[in-house]
């Protein structure tokens, strides 16, 4: 189904993006991935995925990345903003450092990347964007205001690029994940851990591969008459 389509995952060296990367791979797809700090690359050469460091915040840094893929493969299909970051505190001891640092990332990120791959997807009259998002961005967390609002920024994001891009056959859809195990919820202490499992129906913690199928579905042909949603991919804790 993605046999030769151009696939960019951002943050794709870990967790949840990384999950993204591979199974695009194993659809045929050419998956090129991106990173801030570092990436375990023997991998990701051996399933044959292009990786590059590039930091979604930098909006030069992106716009030159996606200048280069086009150069190489001379399109892009698909964009999946997945690359993402948390800094948790409550608002009282939270710093202006912390709140941008989580907005330039997982809001900013999006901005740059969608606005760097537009005028390609335009002039081919078709592409897909996905964009990650979270279950907080739509309820809210307390500790997490900054990375709420970046949620949720998003989730209004893909709304009016959905309108701005429909006329030109380019889908913009959003997932929100609930609760995933990588190193992002790592960092949960088991207590939380628990509590959550208990809000969850289907009394699973979820893994990257739950995320992955609902990405591949949004950015394949069978989603064509789906744009500017959000899908939350979360074992039924928010409904
Ligand atoms: P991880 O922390 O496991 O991985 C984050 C990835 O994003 C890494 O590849 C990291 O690169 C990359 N990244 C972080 N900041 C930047 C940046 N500024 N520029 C480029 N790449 C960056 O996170 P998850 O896999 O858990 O999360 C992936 C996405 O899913 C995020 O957007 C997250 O908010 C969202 N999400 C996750 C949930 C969960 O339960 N895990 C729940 C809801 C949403 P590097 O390795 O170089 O640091």
């Amino acid at each position: 189904m993605f046999e030769d389509k151009i696939v960019i995952v951002t943050g794709g060296s870990r967790g949840i993006g990384k999950a993204i990367a591979k199974s695009f791979a194993e659809a045929k797809a050419k998956v090129i991935v991106t990173y801030k700090n570092s990436i375990e690359s023997a991998e990701f050469d051996r399933l044959g995925i292009q990786y590059a460091q590039c930091d979604a915040a930098d909006t030069n840094a992106v716009q030159a990345f996606v200048d280069g893929v086009i150069k190489e493969h001379g399109r892009v299909d698909v964009l999946v903003n997945n690359a993402g970051m948390t800094k948790d505190g409550l608002l009282m001891r939270m710093s202006e450092a912390d709140w941008d640092a989580v907005l330039d990332t997982n809001a900013k990120g999006v901005f740059n990347f969608t606005k760097a791959v537009t005028r390609q997807m335009i002039s081919q009259k078709q592409g897909k964007i996905v964009n990650i998002s979270s279950v907080v961005g739509i309820t809210g967390n307390a500790g997490q205001s900054n990375y709420a609002a970046s949620k949720a920024a998003v989730i209004g994001f893909t709304k009016s690029i959905a309108k701005e891009l429909a006329s030109r056959n380019i889908n913009v859809n959003c997932i929100a994940p609930g609760y995933i195990d990588t190193d992002m919820t790592s960092k949960l202490n088991d207590t939380v851990k628990q509590g959550i499992l208990q809000s969850i129906p289907l009394k699973r913690i979820g893994d990257g591969g739950d995320i992955a199928d609902a990405v591949l579905f949004l950015a394949s042909d069978r989603a064509a008459y789906i744009t500017g949603q959000t899908l939350c991919v979360d074992g039924g804790m928010v409904m």
